[in-house]
């Protein structure tokens, strides 16, 4: 059956919700090599040879949410909390810059201690430095993104997280997935670059659902996806759940690129974190983009979203010196440009 999916999909880029859930249940040597060598290919064809690198910073743990699955849970009391004044984010980002990155992730938890304008300032300040700037602070007025779009920005990350409604409910008491999806809207509107992506692996979540995420990714024509594996954090409510696997994040992130040739789609840490191995096996099965963490040392460990996460002691020389290592092994080259994705290519 997987040949004639294949042959289907070479020849209308279309995959149905049957067909992608049956990409997710592959469990066969053989066939999952099909599948990723598929989604390489188009990865090739569609974006190219060169691998993006990004600088992340991770500039606050505090957060007003309660979020069943994140370690940063405003319930969790075991957490020293820290918040990164401007000056530090900005030495961050320049240090960043000096190192060659084009593109600065400024992330945190929902805090509103940074004020609206706090993050204009910052938006800007980075813009001056030359690079893209992408933000990922949470659900915000849409007044707000107007503003730090007006400041520079040029790409948003708000993971959806799951498309199924209940289990959404679930995990995110207090918040909505109308609202969740609101932002995105607003987000497109301001012509931002939209990322989002989802959890694999969430307890509850099935292969129907996941189906149904990846065609919600390409009816939303995310400039960005994230996927990543869900690592259950001991300090949280789903402390006992299963992990998800490196495999079906593998299944996912391939069966997504072939539903967005043209999206930029990180191996993630996350990936990286269930499976030493995972960031190669990502980026040999859809992936076109590593996310390198620059948040300084004193502070990588405490946003533990999740437990065991990949690089919290590295710096981030050696991140990337790591990165660039593993990219040219695999024959692909680092990227020394801005990375956009295809709304700012025009293409979406
Ligand atoms: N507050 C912002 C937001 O909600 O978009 C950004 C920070 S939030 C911590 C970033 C991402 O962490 C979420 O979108 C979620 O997918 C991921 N995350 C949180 N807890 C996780 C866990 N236990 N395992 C894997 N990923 C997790």
């Amino acid at each position: 059956r997987i040949d004639g999916i294949i042959a289907k999909y070479l020849d209308t880029g279309r995959l149905s919700k049957e067909e992608i859930e049956f990409l997710l249940g592959l469990e066969d040597e053989a066939d999952l090599q099909k599948l990723f060598a598929l989604a390489n290919k188009v990865r090739e064809r569609f974006v190219g040879n060169e691998v993006h690198l990004r600088g992340i910073i991770e500039f606050s743990n505090y957060c007003s949410r309660a979020c069943l699955y994140c370690g940063i849970s405003r319930h969790n009391r075991h957490l020293s909390r820290y918040r990164m004044d401007v000056e530090e984010i900005l030495e961050a980002a320049k240090e960043a810059v000096g190192m060659g990155f084009k593109t600065i992730v400024l992330q945190s938890g929902e805090d509103p201690f940074y004020s609206t304008s706090t993050i204009t300032r910052l938006v800007s300040q980075i813009k001056a430095m030359d690079v893209a700037v992408t933000l990922s602070v949470g659900e915000r007025r849409r007044e707000d993104y107007a503003a730090w779009k007006e400041a520079g920005a040029d790409r948003y990350l708000l993971k959806f997280e799951t498309s199924d409604p209940d289990l959404y409910r679930r995990l995110r008491p207090g918040c909505s997935m109308a609202q969740r999806l609101q932002c995105l809207t607003y987000l497109k509107d301001l012509d931002y670059e939209v990322g989002s992506g989802i959890m694999v692996g969430l307890p509850g979540q099935t292969l129907s659902s996941m189906a149904d995420d990846i065609l919600l990714m390409r009816k939303l024509q995310l400039s960005m996806v994230g996927i990543g594996p869900f690592i259950p954090h001991p300090a949280t409510p789903l402390a006992s759940a299963q992990a998800g696997t490196a495999s079906l994040t593998l299944k996912v992130l391939a069966v997504t690129r072939l539903m967005l040739p043209w999206a930029n789609l990180p191996s993630t840490t996350a990936l990286g974190s269930v499976d030493r191995e995972g960031r190669r096996e990502g980026l040999l099965a859809g992936a076109n983009v590593l996310m390198l963490n620059v948040t300084p040392l004193k502070y990588r460990r405490l946003y533990e979203i999740y437990p065991a996460k990949a690089e919290v002691e590295d710096d981030p020389t050696a991140l990337k010196a790591a990165a660039v290592e593993l990219v040219t092994r695999l024959g692909r080259r680092v990227s020394s440009g801005y990375g956009e994705g295809p709304k700012a290519m025009g293409i979406a």
